[in-house]
């Protein structure tokens, strides 16, 4: 079956970057797993729901761990000052996050280029910087503008390219129930966004295949 592509442009909503600084509260989140089950016209207490609350409450605290980490914190110490002012392109990075609607999963790769301005970034701290974002509640487009965003101003980059490409269970499993729909999304930002040919270069090199691959 064809691919269907569902393309978003990233609206410039960045939201704000910094998390909540609150802890997750996994006693409230377990009464409410509780609640919820007994809502559902579920029996909380027959034996394979008994440790439900418990594990559901852990789980969604892993999955919005991104709002107790600190960008700044993160790229302490991974900045280093350098010449090389070529495009720098890290891509196929995977994700996973949760769309603030539904509190359902949507899932899939980031690719991300900047142009350094005397300065780049320790390459591995790239993924993470995504994954901070990800693991929070989000919606697609101000995932891919807050990654882009944050690169461009901790990097004091020329440019930053993001694309995201993601599938959304909200999608997926209800609703249109389009099982094929890849949304898209990006941000082009300083010379990505004003050159063409730079944009061209970083779209080209985001879709050619990986090392090792025969095209
Ligand atoms: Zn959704």
């Amino acid at each position: 079956m064809a691919k269907q592509g569902v393309k978003r442009r990233g609206q410039r909503q960045v939201g704000d970057i910094s998390g909540n600084g609150r802890p997750t509260d996994l006693g409230v989140l377990q009464s409410l797993v509780t609640e919820m089950l007994l809502a559902l016209g579920e029996k909380p207490g027959r034996n394979g729901l008994l440790k439900t609350p418990e594990r559901v409450a852990k789980a969604l605290a892993f999955m919005t761990q991104g709002y107790h980490r600190d960008i700044d914190h993160l790229l302490n110490g991974a900045l280093f000052p350098i010449e090389y002012d070529e495009m720098v392109i890290v891509k196929d990075i995977d994700f996973f996050s949760m769309c603030e609607h539904h509190l359902l999963p949507f899932y899939g790769r980031v690719h991300v280029g900047y142009l350094p301005n005397k300065k780049v970034v320790g390459l591995s701290k790239i993924p993470r910087i995504v994954d901070t974002f990800a693991r929070r509640l989000q919606v697609q487009e101000r995932l891919t503008v807050q990654i882009a965003e944050t690169l461009k101003s901790k990097l004091n980059a020329h440019g930053v390219g993001v694309v995201v490409e993601a599938r959304h269970l909200c999608m997926m499993m209800r609703g249109v129930e389009k099982q094929n729909t890849l949304a898209v999304t990006s941000s082009m930002l300083g010379a990505f966004r004003s050159q063409p040919q730079t944009r061209l270069e970083f779209l080209k090199l985001i879709r050619r295949g990986s090392v090792g691959d025969s095209d």
